[in-house]
């Protein structure tokens, strides 16, 4: 069973540095998803109220024998619920759909600059793990202003940050505060979701010059930079392939090769101006 390396969180609790994200994946699709990814090996699950399989993490961890002190379950306050009183409500149906009674991580999903509610809704935060209900806090597509403002504003520092990183966009300045300030860095669409990153004739070619796919040598990459990825797949064979990347290094000739594919562009929104909800 493959082992797989932790991070410390600023809470002093460790977060596995892989773990299996389920964005995308159908409601009646998850529970077998996340029992694939159990069996496997994988002990952090990345969901999302807004992905609507909460239910289904839930159920997959009821029928698992994996012991929950040996999982790492994350989820994410839904745009809608932001606010102070309206979190502690959606909390609560989150832990309801999960089923467990204490949360690992919990990530405000997105800043919504221009709705002003993300210091309300962090002070619901700080108060559900001042209960003992939650382990970490952190926060998701946050930018540098929107972390200097909790900061300034609030008594506690986010566990993490998870934002779009891959090596197209590989955020090293957000990297760069994150490491000044204690925040691990956790990479959504770390694959470049299935949008041609695994194309690339430079991943392509490290790949084949290690013996390994394409994803492997993109995950090694974000190990190697010391983010915490999380990697989603239906397909059985890929769940198992994604966890298989630690029995090999990356050199600099790899990395700077892997660099070239950089283009400093966004495959998704701009959390600044991202206003859903
Ligand atoms: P990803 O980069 O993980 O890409 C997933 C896609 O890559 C799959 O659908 C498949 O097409 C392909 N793939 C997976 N494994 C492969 C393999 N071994 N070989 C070839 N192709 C492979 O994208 P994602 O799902 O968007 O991101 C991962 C996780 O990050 C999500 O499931 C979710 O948990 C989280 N996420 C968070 C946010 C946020 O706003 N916080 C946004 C998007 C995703």
């Amino acid at each position: 069973m493959t082992v797989t390396p932790t991070l410390m969180l600023n809470t002093g609790l460790p977060i596995p540095q892989l773990g299996f994200g389920v964005f995308q994946i159908p409601p009646e699709d998850t529970e077998t998803a996340v029992t694939t990814a159990l069996q496997a090996g994988y002990r952090l699950i990345d969901t999302a109220q807004g992905y609507q399989n909460e239910e289904g993490v839930g159920a997959a961890i009821a029928r698992s024998d994996v012991p929950l002190d040996e999982l790492f379950i994350t989820t994410k306050l839904t745009n809608s619920e932001q606010g102070y009183d309206k979190t502690l409500a959606a909390f609560d149906a989150s832990m309801a759909k999960l089923g467990i009674d204490v949360l690992d991580l919990f990530l405000i999903h997105w800043p919504l600059p221009m709705f002003d509610q993300y210091v309300d809704t962090w002070r619901a935060f700080e108060k559900l793990q001042a209960d003992g209900r939650i382990r970490s806090i952190g926060v998701s597509n946050f930018e540098v202003e929107h972390l200097e403002r909790l900061a300034a504003e609030t008594g506690t520092v986010p566990a993490v940050n998870q934002v779009e990183l891959h090596p197209q966009f590989p955020q090293n300045e957000l990297r760069k505060y994150h490491a000044e300030h204690g925040i691990i860095t956790e990479s959504w669409g770390p694959l470049g979701q299935g949008k041609g990153l695994l194309d690339s004739s430079q991943i392509v070619e490290v790949a084949r010059s290690k013996g390994r796919t394409p994803a492997q040598v993109v995950l090694r990459w974000h190990l190697q930079l010391g983010c915490v990825v999380i990697p989603k797949s239906v397909t059985p064979k890929r769940i198992r392939e994604n966890l298989d990347v630690f029995d090999f290094e990356l050199n600099d000739t790899d990395l700077d090769r892997i660099a070239e594919v950089e283009t400093g562009m966004r495959l998704g929104p701009d959390p600044t101006t991202f206003d859903a909800r």
